[in-house]
């Protein structure tokens, strides 16, 4: 039998190359060896409050993005988090195992209690323990995250540890796979990637509009004329290219510090290996636009699918903590 993979992601809509890079390509080469379950976390988004209005469009334009690169209904489990409701009473139950010491402790959440201190909502505090009964629910046993989501998986590990003890043993703890590519810098080259930023390349954009995003991206500062010998081990789109173009990169790096390449003609290849790669993503993409009722049928169908694991795990947690 196949190991069960369970990863989570927040509504953000049109998703971007950092998206790519470090999650859904794994996403879609976990899908043979593994049984998939792949999930846009809606009510993880309500901890902001930002643009829950755009909330249905964010998912469909993910999910035609998660589609288009090559996750398969057939093969995956894909669906929203909120159309399964047996995840908010199993984050009912596991939050009266969980410590609140361990939760004010993660670093994420100081972190975002200091990004929004006119909301340090209840629903911040338990964004971990709604994590780990996303994982648990579906008794996963491998979740693909970045380095930066090491913390909380050692917290789900926990709880589901802390739960078998005082319940009984019913909760594989779940494994941390790390993505070959963890952690994906913006344009900016300081920061990762990411929409709010503003330091993305998204995958639907024309080659066009992607050759102008990429020309916006800083390079080795140092590097103020064309004749400047480069440093690319500091600089950004080297990094890009060892992810897009690797084929090229020993060369580049020595054209760069010998001023043989200057960083227009690098960045213009950049683009060139960015637009080829992602070509047949957007043809596909083009296609499943046309089908928005396709996009709601999978979804369906994929909430349909978990929900039947998720009650037998809800079932089993009630009566072990004696509610039925
Ligand atoms: Fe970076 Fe390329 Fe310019 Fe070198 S030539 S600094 S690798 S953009």
């Amino acid at each position: 039998m196949k190991r069960r993979v369970f990863s989570g992601a927040r509504p953000t809509g049109r998703q971007h190359l950092g998206n790519y890079l470090g999650a859904i390509q794994n996403y879609v080469n976990l899908q043979d060896e593994y049984d998939c379950i792949y999930c846009i976390v809606d009510i993880h988004a309500l901890t902001s409050l930002e643009d829950t209005g755009g909330l249905q469009k964010n998912i469909h334009e993910m999910m035609l993005d998660w589609l288009a690169a090559g996750l398969d209904p057939q093969k995956s489990i894909l669906f929203v988090q909120s159309h399964v409701p047996e995840v908010m009473q199993l984050h009912t139950l596991l939050s009266m195992v969980t410590p609140l010491g361990w939760l004010l402790r993660v670093p994420t959440f100081k972190e975002k209690a200091k990004l929004q201190p006119q909301n340090i909502n209840y629903g911040l505090v338990g964004y971990p323990v709604l994590m780990t009964a996303d994982i648990v629910l579906y008794k996963a046993e491998v979740v693909p995250v970045g380095e930066d989501q090491l913390p909380h998986l050692e917290l789900a590990r926990e709880i589901a540890r802390r739960f078998n003890n005082l319940f009984g043993n019913t909760f594989p703890e779940p494994e941390a796979k790390l993505t070959s590519f963890p952690l994906i810098l913006g344009l900016d080259g300081k920061e990762k990637m990411s929409k709010q930023l503003g330091n993305d390349i998204e995958l639907a954009l024309s080659p066009q509009e992607t050759t102008e995003r990429v020309m916006t991206a800083v390079t080795d500062p140092a590097r103020r004329y064309r004749t400047d010998p480069g440093h690319p081990e500091i600089c950004n789109i080297y990094r890009l290219q060892g992810y897009i173009n690797p084929l090229e990169l020993d060369s580049i790096g020595e054209r760069c510090r010998s001023a043989d390449i200057g960083c227009v003609d690098c960045k213009m290849l950049l683009a060139q290996k960015i637009n080829a790669t992602l070509e047949p993503l957007r043809e596909r993409r083009a296609v499943l636009a046309t089908k928005p009722q396709y996009i709601t049928d999978v979804l369906l169908d994929g909430a349909q699918r978990a929900r039947v694991i998720a009650a037998e795990t809800l079932s089993e947690v009630k009566q072990k903590m004696g509610l039925i």
